[in-house]
């Protein structure tokens, strides 16, 4: 006889009686699987748990034989119960024997048993057991029962303190486990996982009022519609963190009508609405997890996504997780992240930061790395086996991810970061000190900066000004194109905050990596090498022209330094440097505020250029190699891609060789020329640079102190001609050369 609705509430709230009770474990399952086969008017009901061997125990059944409880034994995928486990859904068989995966168990008794429906046991998108009832009669069980069982199943996994469903002899909840990524940063923390949009826990599973609980659903999908609506309007993409078609996607399943009739119908069965959209998203989850299928995973983390807004709604939390309240050492982890989104959270308590996808070049890498932040990225299955402050410890130099570590593993990070901020210590003494070699060369250390934040850290990391500021990330982190007062107003903070120190203001570097979510630029399909920088600003001088003034009239009578970005030829130069000309006689003659002195200088970062130097060296202020991009280029080797990136040696004759032509022609034309490339904030490159002949160097914050560190203990004099006999010299291995020197120098790297 099929099951009317009245069957399965009831049954909800018998359990929830039961489940108040206190009382031995087993006794309590017994009580439960005779509940439910009476409920649904089953001779069988069973509860298979899976172990943490991947074996499903029979742990309770009414209508079996008992004997066989905690004896019979089924690999997962094998059976009926075992097949349910594989593949995480529901089987509903009038003739289970017929059926070709049945595995007979004499010691069960199940032969007169001849109707079966089995459902899953999910707990955070896993199977941790199987609910099965049978009956002697053929029959089909209808769509509501089954419904039902996933329902009572689900209420049995919540209900249960997380250890109640598995066996004594098993250890679970905090198992140690190790992640392996990819470190984008540098640094260690230790600390305890917020999920940036946390899972909800959902405390009220079972309904009071069902019609209730459909009026909540509908407001709530209500709000998350019109929430997404908003987004998409505001286009404040960097706040979503997403990108429009992320967004466009999530409308798409928002209003999905099966979604959400699947979670109409799970509240009919007595399910809160919160409980309801859990257990459709398990459902998913558990059904989608390790597919293969990039684009069925990516939906599956869009529906994960949504349904985690919806419960959010529906359980009045914040939607994100730096609205809430943060613990003291919180360690962000995220599938990915907008650079705005990471700055949403307080500075103070943020110790860490794992991805499941980022790239070097991402711009939350760049924030992140600006604020000092241990990152790893690229870290598979993360967030499917973390929970809500659980303990974590991320090593951004090894890329590792440790969740809940056993004690000896903490002693040891411990013990590292220890020694870490003991070294921090030592920097900081430094601070106030020139880096100047023994005999008396005075190096000149800036910073590369980008973010407020970077500035206002300018004075505590010891460098003397900002040697590479980074105008774009104002542009990519905002929700849109920055007007120019807001492009003056930016540029005025950073120069106030910046006192008498020098900033090398960089004009806009988008393209190729670089994207800003709000102009659509066309598919290239070599970016890094296509319309990009300067090249963009030149066929569109609209951009350039507005930074421009909005330089200008924020130096106001101070110092303007202003560099541009991907210059290939002298020609680049000239008609860049041209519009800054011609804006700057537009302010003089409309008597608007203008700097001081004006600068003009540019990067060199596409070898091309290296080859015209005697030409373009006559009429720059400075220049400035980025090594990253020249390298990229050099090499023809991604700087993005880990497969190539890291192929070719910085420390390598062609490098060396060019770096020391750029040098050499640039003190020939009395012009100063730094390296500004993040790879010169490694002691061991910075050896070779200083030892080049180069005097300034910009770099993140980070690599000050221990830069600062070895040129201090360097002597200039007989580096430069050790250096200068290695480039000349057979030599093929100049890592361990330039470490051999260190070594013979008592350069301390
Ligand atoms: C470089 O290419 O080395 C450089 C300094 O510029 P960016 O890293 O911003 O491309
Ligand atoms: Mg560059």
């Amino acid at each position: 006889m099929p099951l009317t609705l009245e069957g399965p509430r009831k049954l909800l709230r018998r359990l929830r009686e039961l489940m108040a009770t206190v009382g031995d474990r087993q006794e309590r399952l017994d009580q439960i699987v005779t509940m439910i086969a009476g409920s649904m008017q089953a001779a069988v009901c069973s509860i298979y748990i899976r172990r943490p061997d991947d074996l499903l125990e029979l742990f309770a059944t009414e209508g079996l034989n008992p004997d066989s409880v905690h004896k019979t034994l089924l690999r997962v995928g094998e059976g009926l119960v075992g097949d349910i486990a594989l593949h995480a859904r529901p089987l509903n068989l009038d003739n289970a024997p017929s059926h070709p995966r049945f595995a007979y168990r004499p010691e069960t008794g199940e032969d007169p048993f001849i109707s079966f429906v089995g459902v899953p046991i999910l707990r955070s998108g896993s199977v941790s057991g199987v609910l099965v009832v049978q009956n002697a009669t053929r029959r089909n069980f209808v769509d509501e029962e089954v419904e039902a069982l996933q329902t009572v199943a689900m209420v049995l996994s919540e209900m249960f303190p997380s250890d109640f469903l598995v066996s004594d002899a098993i250890e679970v909840g905090d198992v140690p486990r190790v992640f392996n990524g990819q470190g984008l940063t540098e640094g260690l923390a230790l600390g305890h996982v917020v999920l940036h949009e946390p899972r909800v826990q959902v405390a009220r599973l079972i309904a009071e009022d069902i019609d209730d609980e459909i009026r909540r659903l509908d407001q709530a999908v209500y709000e998350l519609r019109r929430t997404i609506d908003e987004l998409l309007r505001t286009e404040d993409l960097s706040h979503a963190g997403e990108h429009l078609d992320v967004l466009d996607t999530y409308r798409m399943f928002a209003n999905d009508r099966g979604w959400l009739t699947r979670i109409t119908a799970a509240i009919r069965t007595g399910l809160t609405a919160e409980a309801a959209v859990e257990r459709v998203m398990g459902d998913i989850r558990a059904r989608l997890t390790g597919q293969r299928d990039q684009y069925l995973r990516e939906r599956l983390n869009d529906f994960e996504d949504l349904s985690n807004r919806l419960m959010r709604i529906l359980t009045g939390r914040a939607v994100l997780a730096s609205e809430d309240k943060l613990p003291r050492d919180a360690i962000v982890i995220a599938r990915t992240m907008g650079p705005a989104e990471l700055l949403d959270y307080d500075r103070r308590k943020l110790r860490g930061l794992v991805l499941e996808e980022a790239a070097m070049g991402a711009h939350v890498t760049i924030v992140a790395r600006a604020l000092n932040i241990p990152m790893v990225a690229n870290v598979r299955g993360l967030l499917g086996n973390t929970q809500e402050g659980d303990e974590i410890i991320v090593d951004a130099d090894q890329g590792d991810v440790h969740v809940n570590p056993p004690g000896d593993v903490v002693s040891t990070y411990s013990e590292q970061a220890r020694l870490r901020a003991r070294r921090l210590k030592r920097y900081a003494r430094i601070r106030h000190l020139p880096a100047m070699t023994r005999d008396g060369c005075d190096v000149t250390l800036n910073l590369n900066a980008g973010l407020m934040v970077d500035v206002e850290n300018l004075q505590a990391s010891g460098a003397l000004n900002i040697g590479l500021f980074r105008t774009e990330l104002q542009f990519m982190v905002a929700a849109k194109l920055p007007r120019q007062e807001q492009q003056r107003g930016f540029y005025r903070s950073v120069l106030e905050a910046a006192g008498d120190r020098k900033v090398v203001f960089r004009t806009l570097d988008i393209g190729g990596d670089k994207v800003l979510p709000y102009m659509r630029l066309s598919h290239e399909d070599n970016p890094a090498m296509g319309w990009r920088a300067i090249r963009i600003a030149l066929d569109r001088p609209g951009l350039l022209r507005y930074q421009i003034r909005a330089l200008l009239a924020a130096a106001d009578q101070r110092d303007l330094h202003i560099m541009f970005p991907m210059v290939a030829n002298v020609a680049e130069f000239r008609a860049a440097k041209k519009l800054v000309d011609k804006e700057s006689d537009r302010a003089r003659k409309l008597g608007y505020p203008r700097p001081k002195n004006l600068y003009v200088g540019t990067m060199l970062e596409v070898p091309s250029l290296a080859w015209e130097l005697d030409e373009l060296l006559p009429e720059v202020d400075f220049l400035s190699v980025g090594t990253s991009d020249l390298l990229q280029f050099l090499f023809a080797s991604d700087r993005g891609n880990p497969i190539v990136g890291n192929r070719y040696a910085f420390l390598s004759r062609p490098v060396l060789r060019l770096l020391s032509h750029i040098r050499t022609r640039a003190s020939a034309h009395n012009v100063p020329v730094s390296i500004c490339g993040e790879a010169a904030g490694v002691p061991l490159h910075a050896l070779a640079l200083v030892a080049l002949g180069y005097t300034e160097l910009s770099i993140p914050a980070s690599a000050i102190g221990p830069v600062k560190r070895m040129i201090r203990s360097m002597n200039h004099a007989r580096s430069y001609e050790r250096m200068h006999h290695l480039i000349r010299d057979e030599n093929d291995d100049f890592e361990r050369s330039i470490r051999q020197m260190a070594e013979d120098f008592g350069i301390k790297l």
